[in-house]
């Protein structure tokens, strides 16, 4: 799939305005009014529909510009996302969708005047939260959540009307879903388009309602599959397009957000890409050097080496072992701090090996020197 900012030839720092502006000049261009029959422009000009509708929304853009696609719902269809893309959607879709991006004078003279639109009463948005183990973060994961959401009522098939009866198309607007409203002021008189109030700007009207639902609608419990990419943090979320709240007859669901939030680890700490873990070894172990057995974050244990001599406080770098970098293939580092235990509590034996050693130290005994804060 190709780099959204590359379809519409802006740079990844853009600003809005700039996104705006090239959208509408490869939309113009690539219109269907003006290439009849041309199925390549038409793919363009769906594509660059696709890429606007991400990076025109904050929101998207930058969930984009974290996750790549999978971020936004397109590429695999198969991973819980359903139809994030245009691909299946008409024309008048987009134009329903972008139309202000024109501006009303281009819109009337090139696009053949306005579309009829219908008031959109999308379902609503849901959130979710999924805890991660730190495991699951380096691999990736499928997580199967349970959600409640509105879904539509089978008895009715989510016309709201009861079986053998379908929505009539409602008389006061004649289907529209719009009215016009003469007003009158002191000086002049003006029309005044608003949502038609018998059918709530649905256009259609339900004359023997359904028993077993509410506009077509019930509350369900469902299962929601969600691939979470490898690399995530706390904070970090993902919209689902389409599975939230089914919308009501004739309307678009809405999305679910899902929010991921990392374990509180017994031993790790996160920072960022990288993984801090604290050794504590002994004063010999120190003074010696050893190979130690040190956890990580992919589940296992790796043998990292003490150099002998080392000092409380020093950190070691295992590269590569801590987290992975989204939208990238490399990985963070494990830092492991040292902590170097003094011995207390000693016995005789061990006191008197310590006396022979204070004895025959050969470095400067003591010295002062300027803190590090
Ligand atoms: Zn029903
Ligand atoms: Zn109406």
């Amino acid at each position: 799939m190709r780099d959204l900012y590359d379809v519409l030839g802006v740079s990844n720092n853009a600003s809005n305005d700039e996104i705006k502006k090239s959208y509408r000049k490869i939309a113009l261009k690539y219109h269907p009014d003006k290439n009849p029959g041309d199925k390549e422009a038409e793919s363009k000009f769906k594509e660059a529909a696709e890429a606007y509708s991400v990076l025109s929304d904050n929101r998207k853009r930058q969930q984009y510009d974290q996750f790549g696609h999978a971020g936004v719902g397109m590429g695999d269809q198969t991973q819980g996302f359903s139809g994030g893309g245009f691909h299946h959607m008409s024309m008048d879709d987009i134009f329903g969708q972008f139309g202000d991006v024109f501006g009303s004078d281009i819109f009337g003279s090139i696009f053949g005047g306005g579309r009829g639109r219908q008031t959109i009463r999308r379902g609503q948005d849901l959130r979710a939260t999924i805890e991660l183990t730190y495991n699951e973060i380096v691999t990736g994961v499928e997580k199967t959540i349970k959600i409640k959401r509105l879904e539509h009522c089978v008895t009715c098939q989510g016309s709201g009307a009861a079986p053998g009866v379908s929505p009539t198309t409602c008389q006061q607007c004649g289907g529209a879903g719009r009215v016009r409203q003469m007003s009158q002021s002191f000086i002049f008189q003006s029309v005044v388009e608003r949502e038609c109030p018998i059918c709530k700007g649905t256009g259609k009207v339900i004359i023997k309602p359904c028993k077993s639902c509410s506009n077509g609608q019930v509350r369900k419990s469902v299962s929601v599959k969600v691939k979470v990419p490898a690399g995530v943090e706390s904070g970090n979320y993902m919209r689902l397009d389409g599975q939230g709240n089914k919308g009501e007859s004739g309307q678009s669901a809405g999305d679910l957000v899902v929010f991921f939030e990392e374990e509180n680890h017994p031993h790790f700490v996160r920072d960022g890409e990288n993984v801090f873990l604290e050794a504590v070894i002994s004063f010999s172990m120190a003074a010696l050097g050893i190979s130690i057995e040190v956890p990580t974050i992919d589940g296992g244990n790796v043998s990292l080496k003490i150099p002998s001599g080392i000092q409380s406080g020093q950190i070691l770098r295992m590269r590569k072992k801590g987290f992975p970098v989204m939208r990238g293939s490399s990985r963070g580092d494990q830092l492991v701090r040292v902590h170097v235990e003094t011995p207390s509590g000693l016995n005789k034996k061990q006191k008197s090996i310590f006396e022979e050693l204070e004895s025959k130290e050969n470095k400067v005994k003591q010295s002062y020197r300027k803190i590090k804060l």
